[in-house]
């Protein structure tokens, strides 16, 4: 017996951990991380395709206007959006998709009126464990400026009222317990019988 895909929704402030939670997922191969669309600039290191595609604001503009998104949202100063054809196609196929997404993207799909994305939807919000750790990761990850970890900042505290919208809420501590109660998530929902296809 076969099951549709899970889709893994997770977001939570920059510094919460949340993308290195959701890339090592995707890594170990317990699920296939789902490639946003952008407008900002890659960082170094980062390549188009793999992070994230990299677009310009034109070509997304006219993609979201053809329908292409899922969700699509102005996150920071830029646009960010899930293609319709990241999740989909692997979710019918019984793949796990892994989705590291902002706010207003999750409230986007949670509202979305397709029944297989609802059946498929299991959201989580990563929170930091306190402002001042927030803070601390946030100024060590060496790769923005003073600038723009000011505006992260604010955006974070603004992000972390949100997390009573979501199903799951998991407190940060230290990257491998955080880990291990990630991945026990989606083994958890992998044994849910209303996915099961008969
Ligand atoms: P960053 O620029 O640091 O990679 O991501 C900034 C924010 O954009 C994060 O909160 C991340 O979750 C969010 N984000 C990344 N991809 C998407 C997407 O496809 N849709 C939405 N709504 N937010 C996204």
């Amino acid at each position: 017996m076969s099951r549709t895909g899970i889709l893994f929704l997770v977001s939570g402030p920059s510094g919460s951990g949340k993308s290195t939670l959701c890339r090592r997922l995707a890594a170990e191969g317990e699920a296939q991380f789902s490639i946003s669309c952008t407008t900002r600039s890659p960082r170094t290191g980062e390549e188009h395709g793999r992070e994230y595609y990299f677009l310009q604001e034109e070509e997304m503009v006219t993609r979201v206007g053809e329908g292409e998104f899922l969700e699509h949202a102005y996150v920071h100063g830029n646009h960010y959006g899930t293609l319709r054809s990241e999740v989909s196609e692997r979710l019918a196929a019984g793949i796990d998709v892994v989705m590291d997404i902002d706010v207003q993207g999750a409230a986007l799909v949670r509202a979305c009126d397709d029944p297989a994305i609802r059946l498929a939807l299991v959201d989580l919000f990563v929170m930091p464990p306190d402002e001042e750790e927030l803070a601390a990761r946030l100024n060590g990850r060496g790769t923005d400026s003073a600038e723009v970890i000011e505006l992260r900042m604010r955006n974070a505290i603004d992000e972390m009222r949100h997390w009573p919208e979501y199903k799951y809420r998991l407190l940060s501590a230290t990257h491998e317990e955080d880990y291990a109660q990630f991945k026990a998530l989606l083994i958890g929902e992998r044994l849910r019988v209303d996915r099961l296809k008969r």
